[in-house]
C-alpha cells in the first residue's frame, strides 16, 4: 500500500504566518431577524446596507446627561428582515466555499442571543435551508465530477490525510460492503422528509475554475462543545437499552503543524450533498436525544460542523491520483453555531445547570477576551498572551486567528425590545471583532505536471467504454480501467476441433484440424502483420511525441526561466512595495495621531473662543445698559440744573432790579429830605422832575408830570381801621413759615392797581429774592398810601419785614425785623440802616414801572380837584 501524509494548508511551525504582511479583518455581518409578532416593540433599525441603529425601548431609556442615546453600529454588511438565505449565502459563505476548494481554510460562526436566528441562519428550516446545506450543495456541485473514489483519501488519527492506490481503495470498499451491519450512507435509503426539504436548494451554485486535474474528497465531522467538554456527535455507540452510557468527551491535540484537532473524532467521507446532510442530521438527532436525556439546555452548547476537503493531483496520465504526499492539500471549513450569548440570569438556570451555564458563558467570555487581546496586540503592537487555552472553543480555533484563514462572523439580532441590553452587548463585541486581522491564506503552489491531464486520454477512454458496452456494460462497482483487463486474441480464434483419434478409419479429423490450424495460422499472420503495422505506427507516434516533447520541453524550459526571472523581479518589486506600504502606514499612523491632537486643540480653542465671545457680548450689553442709564441721568440732571439756573438767574435779576429800584428811590427820598426844608414849594417841580428822570425803561404812556406834590405826613385816620392793599405778585412762592403774615381787611392784588390803592391807606408788597446762600428771602415792604394833588396815589414806604429760611446747620432763622442778629453783609446793613433811619416816601405815579415781573401799573383815575 502506497500512502502519503498530506501537508495541511496552514501555517508552518513558525509563530509568524507565512504570508506575513497580508492580513484581512474578520468579516462581521449582521442579520436582523423579523419580529415574531407585529405588535412587539422594536429597538433595532437597519439604517443602510452597513449600519444598524439601536435605541433604548420605552421604559428602558437611558438618560445620560439628559440625553437620549441611540447608537449606530457598522458592519461589513447588514441584512435586514427581508433578506433571504440565498442572499446571505452568496455574500457570506460563498467566498468561504471558493477558498475551501482552492485549498484555504475558513471559519464561519453565528453569534447572538438565544432566539436571534443563529440556527435558522446556519442550518435553516424546512423549505428554507441555511448556510450549511448550501455550502455542501455548492461544494458537491463544484467538485462532483472530479471526486476520488471512496477510500482513495484516508484521514489518519493525527489530523493528516493519506492517499492510497486504487487497488487498496477497492479492497477497502469491498471489505466495508462485506460488513453486514455497517450503515452505509448511500443516497438510496429512505430519507427524512423534513431533512429532504432543507437540502432542497434550488439554486445551482458552483465554483468556477475548479482544478480539473485534481481529485477531491469531502469528509465531515460534527462535534458539540457543552460545559467545556467536547462530544463527537457522529460517534457510533452500541445501543444499550437498559443503561445507556453517557457520551465520552474528547480531547484536543495539536498536530505536527501546530493545528488543533479533536482526537478520535469520527470523520465521514461523503460523496453527495444528501449524504453529507444526512450525516449532519444524524448528529443533530443525537444532540437532541442527549439534551433530553441529560436534561441539558440546548441553547448553551456550541455546535461545530467541520467540512474537510482533500485534494490531490492526477498523475501524468490523468488516470490515477498522484501518490505524492507533498501534493495533497487538506483544507477545512468550520461552521459554528455558537451558544446563546445572553447572561446566565436570563434563563433563570439553577444548580448544576447554572454551573454549566457559567462554563458555557465562560467559553464565550474567553472568546471575547481572546478577540480583545488580539485586537490590542495588533493595534498597539503589544505582545500579550492570547488566552486561547482557557476554553475548548477558543483552543480549537486558535489556528484561525493565530495562523491564517478567513474568519467570518454573522451577528444575529432579534430587534425586540426585551433583548435590548443583550443586543447592545452583542453589537459591541461584534464591532470590536471587526478590528482583528487574520493572515490571508497563501495560494498553493501548482504541481509541476502539465495541465489538462484528465482529458488527455479522453479518446482512448471513450473507445474503451464503447467496447465495454458492446460486451455487456461495465461491471458494477468496478472502475472501467479495471474491467478492461487484457483482451486475449486467442478467444477470437476458431476453436480447435477435438483432436483425439478414436477410429483408425477416421480421415475427417486430421483434414479438419489442418483446416482449422491453417485458418489460425492465417489469422495469426494477419494479426502479426497488423501488430507490426501498429507497432510501427506507435513507434512513429512515440518518436513524434518524443521529438514534440523535447521541443516543447526546450520551449517550456526557456519560458520557465523567463517566467522565473519575471517572478524574481516581481518579488523584489513586491518587497519594495511592502516596505513602502509599511513606511506609509507608519506615516499615516503618525499623521492620524497628529490630527487627533490638532483636533483636540482646535476643539478646546473653539470652546475658549466661544466662552470669550459670550463674555464680550455680556460686557457689551452691560455697557449699553449703563450708557442708557447714564444718558438718562445726564439729561435729567441737565434739565434740573437748567431749570435751577433759570430760576436763580430770574431771582437774581429780580433782586438786582429791586435793589436798583430801591436805591434809586432812596436817593430820591434823600434828595427830597435834604432839599425839602430849604426850598419847600419852589423846589417841588424840580424835585418832581428829578424823581422822574431815572425811569427810562417806562413803557407805558405816562401823562405829563405836572401834578403838585402831596403833603407827605398827612395820614388817614387809623382809628377807623386801616385797609391794606396786599400786593402779592403771581410769581411768588409760598413761604411755608410757621408765622404767616396775616393782614386783615386787605385787598389782595397780583399787580398794583390805582383802583385798589384809592380804597386803601396801607400798602404791602411781598417781594422774594434769592439770597447769596441760595435760599429764598421774602420781604414784606410796607408803606402808607397818600393822595397826590394830581389825583393819583402815592405810597411812602415805611418799613421792610424780612422772612428768611436757613438750614439748621447754618444761621438761625430770621423771621421778623426785630431779630437782633447782625446783618450779614455791608449792603444789607446799609440797607437796614437806611430803612430805619428814614422813612422813605415814594410817590407812586401812574405809569411808573418797577421792573420786569414786577410791573405795578397804577393807572390814575382822573378826578376833579
Ligand atoms: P437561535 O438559534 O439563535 O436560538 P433560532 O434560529 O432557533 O434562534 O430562531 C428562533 C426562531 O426564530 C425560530 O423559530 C426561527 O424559525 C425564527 N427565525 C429566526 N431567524 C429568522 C429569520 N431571519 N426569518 C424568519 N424566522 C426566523
Ligand atoms: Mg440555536
Amino acid at each position: 500500500m502506497k500512502s502519503a501524509r498530506a501537508k495541511t494548508p496552514r501555517r508552518p511551525a513558525l509563530k509568524k504566518p507565512s504570508n506575513s504582511s497580508l492580513k484581512d479583518p474578520v468579516g462581521v455581518y449582521c442579520r436582523v431577524r423579523p419580529l415574531s409578532r407585529p405588535d412587539q416593540e422594536c429597538c433595532i433599525e437597519v439604517i443602510n446596507e452597513t449600519t444598524v441603529q439601536i435605541h433604548p425601548p420605552e421604559g428602558y431609556r437611558i438618560f445620560r446627561n439628559g440625553e437620549y442615546r441611540e447608537t449606530q453600529y457598522s458592519f461589513k454588511e447588514v441584512f435586514g428582515t427581508l433578506v433571504v438565505q440565498k442572499e446571505l449565502f452568496d455574500v457570506v459563505a460563498k467566498p468561504l466555499v471558493e477558498d475551501l476548494i482552492r485549498g484555504k481554510n475558513g471559519l464561519l460562526f453565528t453569534y447572538g442571543v438565544t432566539g436571534s436566528g443563529k440556527t435558522h441562519t446556519m442550518t435553516g428550516s424546512p423549505g428554507d435551508g441555511g448556510l450549511l446545506p448550501r455550502c455542501l450543495d455548492m461544494i458537491f456541485n463544484s467538485i462532483g465530477p472530479f471526486q476520488a473514489k471512496r477510500f482513495v483519501f484516508k484521514l489518519d488519527d493525527k489530523n493528516g490525510v493519506e492517499v492510497q492506490c486504487e487497488v487498496d481503495a477497492l479492497l477497502e470498499r469491498q471489505k466495508r460492503d462485506a460488513m453486514p451491519v455497517t450503515k452505509t450512507p448511500s443516497g438510496k435509503r429512505q430519507i427524512d422528509p423534513e431533512f429532504a426539504d432543507m437540502i432542497n436548494v434550488q439554486e445551482h451554485c458552483k465554483v468556477e475554475e475548479v482544478d480539473e486535474d485534481n481529485v477531491y474528497s469531502v469528509f465531515v465531522s460534527y462535534i458539540e462543545i457543552y460545559n467545556n467538554y467536547i462530544y463527537d456527535l457522529l460517534e457510533e455507540t452500541p445501543f444499550e437499552p437498559i443503561k445507556p452510557k453517557p457520551p465520552q468527551s474528547k480531547l484536543l491535540r495539536e498536530d505536527q503543524n501546530h493545528n488543533m484537532y479533536v482526537t478520535g473524532c469520527t470523520e465521514v467521507e461523503v460523496k453527495s450533498t444528501e449524504e453529507a446532510f444526512e450525516v449532519f442530521w444524524r448528529g443533530q438527532k443525537k444532540r437532541r436525544i442527549a439534551n433530553t436525556q441529560l436534561n441539558r439546555e440546548s441553547s448553551r452548547s456550541h455546535s461545530v460542523f467541520i467540512i474537510k476537503l482533500a485534494q490531490a493531483p492526477l498523475d501524468a496520465d490523468g488516470d490515477n491520483v498522484l501518490q505524492e504526499k507533498e501534493q495533497i492539500i487538506l483544507s477545512q471549513l468550520s461552521l459554528v453555531d455558537l451558544a446563546g450569548s445572553e447572561r446566565t440570569n436570563r434563563t433563570k438556570a439553577e444548580g448544576s445547570r447554572l454551573r454549566e451555564a457559567g462554563n458555557i458563558n465562560q467559553s464565550l467570555m474567553t472568546l471575547r477576551t481572546c478577540i480583545e487581546v488580539l485586537r490590542e496586540n495588533q493595534m498597539y503592537g503589544t505582545n500579550k498572551m492570547v488566552p486561547y487555552r482557557d476554553s475548548k472553543l477558543t483552543h480549537l480555533f486558535k489556528n484561525y486567528f493565530d495562523g491564517e484563514g478567513k474568519v467570518r462572523m454573522i451577528v444575529c439580532v432579534n430587534p425586540k425590545a426585551e433583548d435590548y441590553e443583550e443586543s447592545l452587548q452583542v453589537m459591541r463585541f461584534a464591532e470590536m471583532t471587526q478590528e482583528v486581522e487574520v493572515a490571508r491564506p497563501v495560494d498553493r503552489a501548482l504541481c509541476g505536471l502539465t495541465p489538462g491531464r484528465r482529458y488527455r486520454n479522453q479518446a482512448f477512454k471513450e473507445e474503451l467504454a464503447r467496447k465495454l458496452e458492446l460486451r455487456g456494460g461495465p461491471i458494477d462497482g468496478e472502475p472501467p480501467e479495471e474491467q478492461f483487463g487484457l483482451e486475449s486474441p486467442l478467444e477470437s480464434f476458431p476453436p480447435l476441433p477435438p483432436c483425439e483419434l478414436l477410429d483408425i478409419e477416421d480421415d475427417q479429423m486430421v483434414p479438419k484440424l489442418m483446416e482449422v490450424l491453417e485458418k489460425r495460422r492465417q489469422m495469426r499472420q494477419a494479426l502479426s502483420e497488423e501488430f507490426s503495422k501498429n507497432a510501427l505506427a506507435l513507434k512513429k507516434i512515440l518518436q513524434d511525441f518524443d521529438s514534440n516533447v523535447a521541443s516543447k520541453e526546450k520551449y517550456f524550459q526557456a519560458k520557465l526561466s523567463e517566467k522565473e526571472k519575471t517572478i524574481a523581479g516581481q518579488k523584489t518589486e513586491l518587497e519594495r512595495l511592502e516596505k513602502k506600504i509599511k513606511t506609509l502606514e507608519y506615516k499615516i499612523e503618525i499623521l492620524e495621531k497628529t490630527t487627533t491632537i490638532y483636533e483636540e486643540d482646535k476643539r478646546s480653542l473653539q470652546q475658549e473662543l466661544e466662552n470669550k465671545n459670550q463674555k464680550l457680548q455680556r460686557q457689551a450689553s452691560d455697557k449699553r445698559r449703563l450708557e442708557a442709564r447714564l444718558q438718562g441721568m445726564v439729561t435729567e440732571t441737565t434739565m434740573k440744573w437748567e431749570r435751577e439756573c433759570e430760576r436763580r438767574v430770574a431771582a437774581k435779576q429780580l433782586e438786582m432790579q429791586n435793589k436798583l429800584w430801591v436805591k434809586d428811590e432812596k436817593l430820591k427820598q434823600l434828595k427830597a429830605i435834604v432839599t425839602e426844608p430849604k426850598t419847600d414849594k419852589p423846589e417841588r417841580p424840580s424835585r418832581e422832575r428829578d424823581r422822574e428822570k431815572p425811569a427810562p425803561r417806562s413803557v407805558s404812556p405816562s401823562p405829563a408830570p405836572s401834578a403838585p406834590p402831596v403833603r407827605l405826613r398827612q395820614r388817614r385816620s387809623r382809628s377807623a381801621g386801616e385797609r391794606w392793599v396786599d400786593h402779592k405778585p403771581a410769581s411768588n412762592l409760598p413761604t411755608d413759615t410757621v408765622l404767616q403774615p396775616h393782614v386783615p381787611h386787605a385787598i389782595t392784588v397780583a399787580a398794583a392797581s390805582e383802583k385798589a390803592l384809592a380804597k386803601c391807606d396801607k400798602y404791602m408788597l411781598t417781594h422774594q429774592e434769592l439770597a447769596s446762600d441760595g435760599e429764598i428771602e421774602t420781604k414784606l415792604i410796607k408803606g402808607d398810601v397818600f393822595k397826590t394833588r394830581g389825583g393819583g396815589q402815592a405810597v411812602q414806604f415805611t418799613e421792610i419785614e424780612t422772612l428768611k429760611q436757613e438750614s439748621p446747620t447754618g444761621r438761625k432763622r430770621r423771621s421778623s425785623p426785630s431779630n437782633p442778629d447782625p446783618p450779614e453783609d455791608a449792603a444789607d446793613s446799609e440797607w437796614t440802616d437806611v430803612e430805619t433811619r428814614c422813612s422813605v416816601a415814594v410817590e407812586m405815579r401812574a405809569g411808573s414801572v418797577l421792573g420786569p415781573g414786577y410791573q405795578h401799573h397804577a393807572q390814575p383815575k382822573r378826578r376833579k380837584p
